[in-house]
């Protein structure tokens, strides 16, 4: 029987993961198979305070998994394949093999990269298609390139892949781009850079490889064929709740819906990071509900606590 265990291991999870070890909750963090969370798929972190530098996202999640194993977090690898949240204590079931008991839990499994939804994208998903500019890029060295979405991430994606390829594309539906003006600017000065405006895509083409992008004009409806070795995917992310389908309540994009906090609809549940929020996404903003769900379970358990012995709160 575990105080609080801890689902996912980016920069939520991570920091729920220090602030419980430090208030002696001797926390159990379940990492998944990839530990670290969307961090770890990014380059150069710039706007996480603290870092006057800048830092690598993977170094940051290293570092942050560091400082909460110094206070005593455990960490399990493994998925949680199954969770029973309707009585306390809360059970959760590991590969669909062991289980763990818990006072409390904290969710913090944040989000993924939703795909384009084309019929070659699966397929070619290894080959040429991606959705991680860091862990891929090197394979492209001198190859031309096509960057789906006008976020920062699709900004942020291209101009690191143009280390490596020849040219950019970046297509994009509309003929504005949702990024910061920083990352903007940036990719807009990039000489490798293309903007395809308008556009989006059809399918991917190729047979073993990806050999180019098949897009349509959304205000002509031309369609053309643009040749390019690699696609990378940065068209936002949804957020990883389908184990909690049932048990917890979201709002209509599946996101944890928290009220007070960071509680959930189960008291004794918390939530924190992308898997809550879908306004503000931030590797900060994530460690800072990571906190916060963390001061929450305690005052949770001290409260249970406080009951059992017969002592009001006041
Ligand atoms: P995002 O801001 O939601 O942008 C997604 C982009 O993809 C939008 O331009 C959107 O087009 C486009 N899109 C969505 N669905 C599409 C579809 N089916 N087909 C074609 N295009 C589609 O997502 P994000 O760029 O991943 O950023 C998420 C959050 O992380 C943001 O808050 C961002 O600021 C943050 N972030 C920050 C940094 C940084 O500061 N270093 C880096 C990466 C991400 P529309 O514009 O038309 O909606």
């Amino acid at each position: 029987m575990r105080h609080v265990v801890i689902i996912g291991s980016g920069p939520a999870g991570l920091t729920a993961a220090i602030y419980t070890a430090r208030a002696n909750l001797s926390p159990l963090l379940i990492e998944g198979w990839q530990s670290g969370g969307q961090l770890t798929t990014t380059t150069e972190v710039e706007n996480y305070p603290g870092f006057a530098k800048g830092i690598m996202g993977p170094e940051l999640m290293k570092d942050m998994r560091v400082q909460a194993e110094r206070f005593g977090a455990e960490f399990l690898t493994g998925d949680v394949s199954a969770v029973n949240f309707k009585n306390r204590p809360f059970t959760l079931t590991i590969d669909g093999e062991r289980t763990v008991e818990a006072q409390t839990a904290i969710v913090a499994t944040g989000a993924s990269a939703i795909p384009i939804g084309v019929p070659n994208e699966k397929r070619l998903t290894g080959h040429g298609v991606s959705t991680c500019a860091t862990c891929d890029g090197f394979f492209f060295r001198g190859k031309e390139l096509v960057v789906v979405g006008g976020g920062d991430s699709a900004m942020e994606e291209a101009t690191f892949l143009t280390k490596f390829a020849t040219k950019v594309s970046i297509v994009h539906r509309r003929d504005k781009l949702r990024a910061s003006k920083i990352m903007q600017e940036r990719a807009m000065k990039n000489e490798k850079i293309a903007f395809v405006w308008n556009s989006v895509v059809e399918d991917i083409l190729g047979s073993d490889l990806v050999t180019g992008v098949r897009l349509k004009n959304v205000v002509t409806g031309k369609t053309t064929d643009l040749a390019c070795a690699g696609v990378f995917v940065a068209i936002g992310h949804r957020p990883n709740t389908a184990l909690f389908t049932g048990q917890l309540d979201m709002d209509e994009k599946g996101y944890i819906r928290t009220h007070k906090g960071t509680t959930t609809s189960v008291s004794g549940i918390f939530a924190a990071g992308d898997v809550q929020d879908s306004t503000y996404r931030q590797a900060i903003t994530a460690a800072g509900t990571g906190c916060m769900a963390a001061i929450d379970a305690e005052r949770f358990l001290e409260a249970g606590e406080r009951e059992e012995s017969g002592v009001k709160s006041c």
